[in-house]
């Protein structure tokens, strides 16, 4: 088969590529190794700048339709509320986080005539001067001009370019569920660091809502009853996952005809949740670039200083949030009464909200 754009990986980012080539008239082709989307959402967190770039394809509305915006972040500490992160001042057609479940995201950005193939596996890759040559598991050859590797965290492409990375491991562990919410915290987040570790709560469309423990293991409505006080019930569960957060960073994001674009470019902290935000600034430079609107020198430069910001906005925040122990809280408390003060407030949204990551 021969395409002009060949895509590897039809998770979120390589989806919202795809779309926006399309949109420009690019030949574009999906190869996606599972035969069926996931069922779990890793990501529900979209960020204004995501949203603007769905407005680009007349999607924006679609996805507010479809999920909760959340306004406001309100913030606990040891004992009481410390304070709120309001979004309704960070101004823009969208001053709110937009609550979706990754699933949706990917269902809506799927489109009849942007080619998808699924069960299909990339394992090996040549470059030469006229293009690249993609050969699937299946037997099947892709002959493409250029090729978005968007398979992920783990991804196969980078290791075949033998690109090297950085990898850091915050040792810091964390259990997730979502629940049919009887919570009555309505549309707001909720986040509370406590000393026995952090507890986030955010509401998700369809009267459901996420929480997530600071913890390796364990039932979540003991640990959030016992650090919160909210009563969630076992029974309201519908399904537990856990994570470990990381990052990585890789020394370059592009060689020849293949770049790099999502997870397989960086990882970050998902606590703050901004790997798949980043993505989708990835996926909307590189489609500019490839449609002549800018060069590949702006990709590598942009794309590196915005997640490399967002990895450390992440990383700081998570630290922040995970310190045990009343001491801790003492301090935390107090820093964050001063952060959420309406003085500040303004540009605590602006950075919960990516709004003032540079040029993101
Ligand atoms: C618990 C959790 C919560 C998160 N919450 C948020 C959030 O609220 N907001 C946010 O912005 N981010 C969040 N993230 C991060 C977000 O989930 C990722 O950044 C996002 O999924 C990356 O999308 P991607 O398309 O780059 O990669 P992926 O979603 O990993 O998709 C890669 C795709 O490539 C396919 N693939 C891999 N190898 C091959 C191959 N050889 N051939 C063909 N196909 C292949 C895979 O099957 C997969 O479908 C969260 C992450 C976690 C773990």
């Amino acid at each position: 088969m021969k395409t002009d754009a060949a895509i590897i990986g039809a998770g979120p980012v390589g989806l919202l590529l795809a779309r926006l080539l399309h949109q420009r008239g690019v030949e574009v082709l999906v190869l996606e190794k599972n035969e069926h989307r996931p069922v779990w959402s890793q990501a529900i967190g979209i960020t204004p700048p995501s949203l603007e770039i769905l407005q680009t394809l007349d999607l924006a509305q679609v996805f507010v339709s479809r999920g909760v915006p959340v306004h406001e972040c309100q913030v606990h500490g040891e004992y009481e509320r410390v304070g709120m992160v309001s979004f309704r001042e960070i101004g823009g057609a969208f001053p709110f986080v937009l609550s979706l479940p990754q699933t949706v995201t990917m269902e809506l950005l799927e489109h009849p005539d942007v080619p998808v193939m699924r069960g299909v596996e990339v394992v090996e890759m040549a470059q030469d001067a006229g293009g690249v040559t993609l050969c699937c598991a299946s037997g099947l050859k892709v002959r493409a001009q250029r090729v978005a590797a968007c398979d992920g965290s783990r991804s196969i492409v980078r290791a075949m370019l033998g690109i090297r990375t950085r990898e850091h491991s915050y040792g810091c562990h964390f259990t997730m569920g979502d629940f049919r919410d009887a919570s009555g915290l309505g549309d707001a987040a909720h986040v509370f660091f406590t000393s026995q570790g952090a507890v986030e709560s955010f509401p998700l469309p369809g009267g459901l809502r996420r929480w997530i423990v600071q913890a390796k293991d364990g039932v979540i409505p003991d640990l959030v009853r016992r650090r919160t006080g909210f009563l969630i019930e076992t029974r309201d569960q519908i399904d537990q996952h856990h994570f470990s957060p990381r990052r990585l960073d890789c020394e370059r994001i592009h060689q020849g005809r293949v770049v790099l674009c999502g997870d397989a470019a960086h990882v970050m902290s998902p606590i703050g949740g901004q790997g798949m935000n980043c993505g989708f600034g990835d996926a909307a430079l590189l489609s500019r670039v490839w449609c002549g609107d800018a060069i590949m020198d702006d990709y590598d430069g942009q794309r590196r200083r915005v997640t490399a910001h967002a990895a450390s906005r992440a990383a700081l925040g998570m630290w922040l949030g995970t310190r045990t122990g009343r001491w801790n809280c003492l301090w935390r408390d107090a820093l964050f009464r001063a952060l959420t003060h309406p003085l500040a407030a303004r540009h605590a949204g602006g950075w919960f909200s990516m709004k003032s990551l540079p040029a993101s």
